[in-house]
């Protein structure tokens, strides 16, 4: 029963996780969207449309990845619903390709098994041919399709291999239903099935067709989001859940292995491997990558390298964009008219949106640097190496893996945190998340890096280490915090992982620049929007009111924006800050990349006309206190870099963690957790440093 129009079938392209849907999707629909090499970032609905050899539009949908349709967490609970036709905003697929890890075959046959059950046309795409290639499997397709009754395609999605056939197939319109027996159920759990069946029919819970799917997975599964099941319905759906566990005791394990074994039999007639394991690339390769001791070694190289290029490759390009900013303003200077309007442009508006821009060459190397470790499989030996370190905190692999990504934007992170199965985990992944350093802090961390060791006097190398030293910093916190909080706070067992070690491949340059372009545009956007308009509102309060007479300098001290920092100046003088960097710090509560805008304009407005076009760093460098000594020493750079590692300063992830938790209550308590810590941290720095005389 679809709902979608008769003359364009939709047609859903399901599998495990890292099986190449996404990538086949891509290919097919031609629609870009991200590749990545780790359960997870396919969450959200993805629909793109083709054509058939025929002419005609096929609608594709890329639905989550998944081993079972017995759902464990919500993503999962989405694919089982759209299968079954049970969400209104997705019609039920007219067709369903299945897309396998050929060298996996074995366990990707298991929710093949299930899809097959569902009885609609299905074409089964044996993916990763080259894979199996290398290992020397030989998997015969054709038998395969005789046994199943659907039509095999054997494809490679990354070179294209194979496309063209599964073209063709999916313009067949003669498809029918597979012929695959569904799993014999013992004769008593049938007739409860068929029992529970009626009766939740009657109230309402199961609408659709008569088969036994909808009460065996709503009897089976332990993810409660079941769309669109009222409370009620869902209490006595757990009643019969519970009588059918009493009646026959584990009849859902034995349901598994009957699965099983009807796939070992299958797999006995279709592939034939060597008898010894071939080595490939892939396992020399892990052998030293994921070393418990040579893993880890080169996991700090590959980080110290990305670090030393994020300082020394990008060091001309910023210079151009600085130099850029600076002509800009002298240029706006020469055109305009003295007046408030010109000191918009060239104190407001250049200064905010330049202090931040200039750091867009730093961002594109982190990301593209990013995209080569998910691409090449690397990624996901971090989260393996890592994997030791989130047990020892009660945590697990599969929490890394969001937490990794945070490293880009604790945003997405979050809301990767969904594909984890314990609530527990979740919530306490969701709390750690923002620890990471997220790209938002580079912009921050290189200014104040930039101040404590001016380039040329000491070499990329060790600014890269210092670098590195926060991002160690922030992930030891995040450690840190999760044990405390696995330990006192929240109560629950630690769940097994099952982490997906694709085989390394060359990575797709074309697709990770096409990403870092996003990921350049979405940053440039970032600037042109909302870090415009915090510049232009800081620029307001730190010109405004205006007081005859007065100097530039009393003239930012007076106005509004230099009374919010010289109010929260006693707070934050234990720390080391004066009172313009407090005006920086309740500017990055917005977003920490403001505080690089907000000294930018506090500086630019403060200066008489003729120094102001300067590089931030050097008038950091050489800012001075009233009594004379340098504003930013070593210990207070020290001091705010700690500050900005630890300290929750973005309003958009407390909206999703907001989100993500269902309550204000997570979001408060992880902003004051961190804040706090930021806090106390950047006071003791300070304290015990100047009382060692530093
Ligand atoms: P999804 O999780 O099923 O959407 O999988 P993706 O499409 O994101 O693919 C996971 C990884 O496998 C990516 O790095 C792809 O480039 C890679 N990949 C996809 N298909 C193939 C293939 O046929 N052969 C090889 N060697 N790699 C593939
Ligand atoms: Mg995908």
């Amino acid at each position: 029963m679809s709902t979608s129009a008769p003359d364009t079938p939709l047609i859903a392209i399901v599998g495990n996780p890292n099986s190449g849907k996404t990538t086949l999707f891509n290919l097919l629909t031609g629609l870009k969207q991200k590749v990545a090499n780790y359960p997870g970032v396919t969450v959200e609905k993805k629909i793109g449309e083709c054509y058939s050899q025929h002419g005609k539009k096929l609608r594709l949908i890329d639905l989550p990845g998944a081993y079972s349709l017995n759902a464990r967490s919500p993503d999962e609970a989405v694919l089982r619903d759209v299968l079954l036709g049970r969400r209104p905003e997705t019609p039920r697929p007219d067709r369903v390709v299945c897309v396998i890890d050929s060298a996996n075959l074995e366990r990707n046959l298991y929710m093949v098994s299930q899809v097959l059950e569902l009885g609609l046309p299905t074409i089964l795409v044996l993916n990763m041919i080259d894979v199996a290639a290398q290992r020397e499997w030989h998997i015969d397709a054709k038998r395969l399709s005789e046994e199943l009754g659907v039509p095999v395609v054997q494809t490679n999605a990354v070179t294209g291999a194979g496309l063209i056939e599964l073209k063709l197939t999916l313009s067949r319109e003669d498809l029918a239903a597979p012929q695959w027996e569904n799993a014999a159920l013992p004769e008593g759990v049938r007739a409860a099935l068929e029992h529970s069946r009626d009766e939740l029919r009657q109230t309402g819970a199961i609408h659709t067709r008569s088969s036994l799917l909808e009460p065996l997975y709503l009897l089976s599964d332990h993810d409660p989001t079941h769309y669109g099941i009222a409370d009620s319905q869902m209490a006595r759906i757990h009643e019969l859940r519970g009588r059918m566990e009493a009646d026959f005791p584990g009849w859902e394990d034995a349901l598994v292995a009957e699965r099983y074994r009807r796939i070992e039999e299958l797999c006995a007639k279709v592939l034939k491997r060597p008898d010894q394991e071939i080595e490939t690339i892939t396992t020399k390769l892990d052998r030293i990558l994921l070393h418990p001791v040579l893993g880890f070694v080169n996991l700090l190289l590959v980080l110290g390298l990305l670090f030393f290029l994020i300082f020394k490759v990008a060091e001309g390009p910023m210079g151009w964009i600085e130099t850029g900013f600076g002509a800009l303003g002298s240029w706006v200077e020469g055109l305009m008219s003295p007046g408030d309007f010109r000191d918009l442009i060239v104190n407001g508006v250049v200064p905010g949106v330049g202090g931040v821009v200039i750091f867009l060459p730093q961002i594109l190397i982190l990301f593209f640097f990013i995209g080569i470790m998910e691409d090449t499989g690397y990624m996901s030996r971090l989260a393996f190496i890592m994997d030791w370190a989130m047990s020892k905190v009660g945590l697990n692999g599969k929490s890394f893996l969001p937490f990794l990504s945070s490293y880009a934007c604790a945003i997405p992170g979050v809301m990767a945190a969904r594909t984890i199965d314990s609530p527990k985990d979740r919530l306490i992944t969701i709390l750690i998340a923002p620890l990471a350093s997220c790209s938002a802090r580079l912009p921050v961390y290189s200014l104040l890096i930039g101040v404590l060791f001016p380039a040329g006097r000491v070499s990329a190398w060790v600014q890269a280490g210092i670098m590195l030293g926060l991002y160690a910093l922030g992930t030891f916190g995040a450690f840190f915090f999760a044990w405390v909080f696995n330990k006192c706070v929240m109560k629950g067992s630690a769940s097994p992982m099952i982490l997906e070690m694709p085989a390394y491949k060359m990575p797709a340059i074309r697709s990770i620049l096409l990403h870092v372009w996003q990921r350049a545009r979405m940053f440039l956007v970032r600037a042109g929007t909302i870090i415009l308009g915090i510049s232009i509102l800081i620029w307001a309060a730190s010109t405004y009111p205006k007081t005859q007479g007065d100097t530039s300098a009393q003239q930012m001290e007076h106005s509004f924006a230099g009374r919010a920092g010289k109010f929260i100046e006693p707070a934050i003088a234990p720390l080391g800050y004066d009172w313009k960097i407090g005006i920086g710090l309740i500017g990055s509560f917005a977003a920490r990349e403001v505080f690089n805008s907000t000294m930018g304009v506090v500086y630019a407005v403060e200066s008489e006309d003729d120094d102001n076009l300067a590089p931030l760093r050097d008038k950091l460098a050489g800012e001075r206190r009233p009594g004379g000594g340098l504003v930013y020493t070593p210990l207070v750079c020290i001091s705010l870099l700690v500050f900005y590692v630890f300290a929750m300063q973005c309003v958009s992830t407390v909206a999703i963690v907001r989100r993500e938790t269902g309550s204000w209550k997570w979001a408060l308590f992880q902003l004051g957790y961190m804040t706090g810590t930021a806090y106390l941290l950047s006071l003791l720095i300070f304290q015990i440093g100047s009382a060692l005389g530093f």
